[in-house]
């Protein structure tokens, strides 16, 4: 109760909150560097998925607050693209420690609205924060490319310049870090940039922008909207805008790049997961189990590199009962509880998407050795609950392997062969991301040679790369060519211009001559 009070607060202080509606707090926009109250009559309420109490209200943007939000972009874009980078980078520096010194209030925001623990609520920020501090360092990877004497006097030299005004779309799961994914990095590269975070818990977002005004963005380089499908498409639809990057679900990232792409745009869609674990029979015992029940677990399965599938080579026998107990240890409850393992599911149809393929999986022969459904927290009656469910005897032939559940549950198939795993994990639509627990070199090299899934762990159960790497998902993951972040995400922010020169004294006749002829 205390916390969500300290959110409250948190979020006055940061801005977040206004005169609102009934009293309660909503979601402001920002739109050439002013934090204002929209003026729609559409507000989409944000619960807390812990009480389903309404904590704020989300607003879905006017056309014409879409259009100012916009055009202060577009206004902003030739004074900034021009701003020395080393200025650009020194609002990043600035940002980073905003971030830092109020990482407690953006945790709090975070677990208020999404629901996760405050220990992740705080990884959510910090991994966020990271791709902050890459930007800082930006330069080095915006260098371009130089030969001289390509012919008699002429030079051939390439950089790359930004955009102009680029836009993003985020999810409920990492409402921190997805939005930190993509303006500091666009931002620094000299583009502008207009924000929509997701209408499910877009406080975090709204509190990181006002922390990007406090470090010293000039007004309309960020711009944030809010909205459901309406703002997402006006910004598809927009001229103006040159660039959209989205995180989200299979169905909204597959309209989304193909009505962007048709529009002229260049999109980066990263899309739903199905996180698979091949567990080989020389994998250490206890290292093994807690990486699968975090990985599985942990952020109640809300994670799109969360492990949601585990191949045992050999048979899951060995393995069962260890999981169930480790599983079972796990505390069900509010995230604001400093002893919770495992939150809710950010909303009720959550659960009941999860309950419904758990269901039909049963029906189709899975033997359920953990059942979460019906899950109670004492006190919280009405949250969003799901404990974790672990399935074994799963096929392919069953909805809870082919689709992407994102709830704490953890489905259970078996393997004769490294092979065989290859091929079940080759066979499912997403690539995002997968593991390998062995202790043997050659199965973990041949593993990482020909899974086709973008990133690989090799006993590291979420292999997220670091931001001076990509976040590189593949097939049904990942629409676009350029992935988020690191160097890929700087390239999909730049456009290379080629630039040849003649620079040869026309009156100087030994400078005249070219040698190739003279040869
Ligand atoms: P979502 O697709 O429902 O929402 C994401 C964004 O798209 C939101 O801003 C929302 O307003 C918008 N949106 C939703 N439906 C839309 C529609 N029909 N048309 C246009 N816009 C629409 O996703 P979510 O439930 O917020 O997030 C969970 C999903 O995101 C999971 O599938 C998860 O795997 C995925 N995810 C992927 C990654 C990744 O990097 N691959 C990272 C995080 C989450």
């Amino acid at each position: 109760r205390t916390l969500v009070y300290q959110a409250r607060a948190a979020a006055t202080a940061c801005n977040y909150t206004g005169a609102g509606l009934r009293g309660l707090t909503t979601a402001r926009l920002l739109i050439n560097g002013e934090f204002k109250e929209s003026q729609t009559d559409t507000w989409i309420d944000v619960t807390n998925p812990a009480t389903q109490e309404v904590v704020s209200r989300c607003p879905e943007t006017t056309p014409a607050e879409f259009q100012a939000a916009v055009q202060a972009a577009k206004d902003a874009f030739p004074a900034w693209r021009r701003t020395p980078l080393p200025m650009r980078q020194r609002v990043m520096f600035k940002l980073q420690q905003l971030i830092r010194s109020n990482m407690s209030e953006l945790a709090a925001s975070v677990t208020l609205e999404q629901g996760k623990t405050l220990l992740d609520a705080r990884g959510d920020v910090f991994r966020g924060l990271e791709v902050v501090e890459y930007a800082c360092g930006l330069a080095p990877d915006l260098r371009g490319d130089y030969i001289e004497h390509v012919s008699a006097g002429m030079d051939t030299y390439s950089f790359r310049q930004p955009l102009g005004v680029c836009a993003g779309i985020c999810p409920f799961n990492f409402p921190a870090m997805i939005p930190l994914w993509m303006f500091p990095l666009a931002v620094t590269a000299g583009n502008t940039f207009v924000l929509k975070p997701s209408e499910k818990d877009p406080g975090a977002a709204v509190m990181l922008a006002e922390l990007a005004m406090q470090a010293g963005l000039p007004k309309g380089v960020l711009s944030v909207v809010h909205g459901a499908r309406p703002a997402v498409t006006a910004i598809l639809d927009h001229p103006d805008i040159r660039a959209v990057s989205f995180v989200g679900s299979d169905q909204a990232g597959r309209f989304i790049y193909e009505r962007g792409c048709a529009n002229g745009k260049r999109v980066q869609a990263n899309m739903g997961a199905k996180n698979h674990a091949v567990v080989l029979p020389d994998a250490h015992r206890e290292a093994t189990v807690a990486a699968l029940t975090g990985a599985a677990f942990g952020a109640a399965g809300q994670r799109c590199m969360a492990i949601s599938a585990a191949v045992f080579v050999g048979g899951v026998a060995p393995w069962r009962d260890a999981l169930v107990r480790k599983a079972k240890s796990l505390k069900v409850g509010n995230g604001a509880d400093k002893d919770t393992d495992v939150g809710p599911l950010i909303s009720p149809e959550a659960v009941e998407r999860a309950v419904r393929l758990i269901t039909e999986g049963i029906h189709q022969g899975a033997e359920c050795a953990l059942d979460g459904r019906g899950a109670v927290v004492p006190g919280h009656e009405n949250g969003n609950w799901l404990g974790p469910t672990l399935l074994a005897n799963v096929t392919m032939d069953m909805d809870v392997w082919r689709e992407e559940i994102f709830a704490p549950v953890l489905v259970c198939l078996e393997a004769d062969s490294l092979d065989v795993a290859l091929e079940i994990v080759n066979s499912n639509t997403h690539g995002n991301g997968t593991a390998i627990f062995t202790r043997s070199g050659p199965a973990a090299r041949k593993f990482q040679d020909e899974v086709q899934v973008g990133m690989v762990g090799i006993n590291v159960p979420i292999p997220v790369p670091l931001p001076f790497f990509s976040f590189t998902g593949w097939r049904g993951s990942f629409h676009g060519d350029l992935h988020m972040y690191g160097k890929a995400g700087l390239d999909f922010y730049t456009q290379p211009k080629t630039v040849t020169t003649n620079w040869r004294d026309l009156d100087d006749q030994a400078g005249n001559r070219t040698p190739e002829l003279d040869a």
